[in-house]
């Protein structure tokens, strides 16, 4: 169906279907036509791809998903708006909807179930309130994708794309890089979307890495060591980490010595390279 970002149209719809948008679900349907093509055509929605779209609402970018992509699967977790689905989709036999929490969705089954033979990759206008999460969950499976393109709170896409070393860069910056190379494609005002929510937005893509970074022996160690490091804003290296993962200051200034660093060094001051050589160092002192 077409017309899906247009307001009498999407009126109309949930109007008969009696649909009420909910705030807790982070529900603001996007209603400027520009906006979901381009999510498609940079989210590689193409011949050979096979597309998961995580939260449909009305089904306005699923449309543009599935106009350019073999398959498109869209996981939509409240049920009010799966008889909404089946009258916008009825155009696209390529289209499955599944009504399920996505964080409860065994994903790497999904795609061996659904996408034998194709590419994949990921596109949604994500809902505000998971949004970290859901990135997260979709980097740390170590999915077989080729992207994941999002569209996120403008705050959110500085910090998840921030240049490592930044100012803006927080732990979700590092588990990012680890995984992909982010990239902020384009922003989006807060008038695109109905309701209107209180700030603007942004897009961003991760294009997953084929390999990450060498030199992590134990992973969760790793991301503890991140999460650590920035659990206290504008505090040093060593006190925020020797905080949050409740170890006496001496040895982590050791290791931040063994690493040649300052040791009032600041979390958002080091690189990939300097992350990974201070969890390795710090792991035999805690
Ligand atoms: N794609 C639509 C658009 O652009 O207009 C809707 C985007 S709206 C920002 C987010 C959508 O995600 C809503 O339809 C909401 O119901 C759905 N959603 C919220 N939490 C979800 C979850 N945990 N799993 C799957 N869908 C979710």
């Amino acid at each position: 169906m077409s017309e899906l970002s247009n307001i009498g149209v999407i009126k109309d719809i949930l109007g008969r279907h009696g649909f009420t948008f909910s705030k807790a679900l982070g529900q603001n349907f996007l209603i400027n036509p520009s906006v979901c093509p381009r999510i498609a055509e940079l989210g590689n929605a193409g011949k050979g791809f096979g597309i998961i779209e995580i939260g449909t609402g009305i089904g306005v970018l699923t449309c543009e998903l599935a106009k350019r992509a073999d398959k498109v699967v869209a996981i939509e977790i409240d049920e009010r708006l799966i008889p909404v689905l089946e009258e916008t989709l009825s155009d696209y036999d390529n289209v499955k909807v599944i009504n399920a929490d996505v964080m409860d969705v065994d994903l790497k089954t999904l795609i061996d179930e659904e996408f034998s033979g194709l590419e994949v990759a990921v596109c949604a206008n994500l809902p505000y309130y998971i949004t970290s999460p859901i990135i997260m969950m979709l980097l740390e499976k170590r999915l077989p994708i080729r992207s994941v393109t999002v569209m996120v709170q403008k705050e959110a896409g500085a910090r998840l794309c921030a240049k490592m070393g930044s100012r803006d860069m927080g732990a979700v910056t590092v588990a990012v890089n680890y995984f992909s190379e982010p990239e902020i494609l384009f922003n989006v005002s807060r008038g695109s979307f109905m309701p209107a929510p209180n700030v603007d937005s942004c897009v961003v893509r991760f294009n997953i890495k084929d390999k990450t970074p060498e030199g992590v022996a134990d992973e969760a160690f790793f991301f503890r060591v991140v999460r650590a490091a920035f659990s206290q804003r504008r505090k040093t290296l060593a006190n925020s980490t020797a905080s949050g993962l409740s170890v006496d200051k001496a040895a982590v200034l050791s290791a931040i010595e063994e690493c040649g660093l300052a040791s009032n060094i600041r979390p958002e001051q080091l690189s990939m390279d300097q992350f990974i050589a201070f969890a390795k160092a710090l792991r035999p002192k805690v």
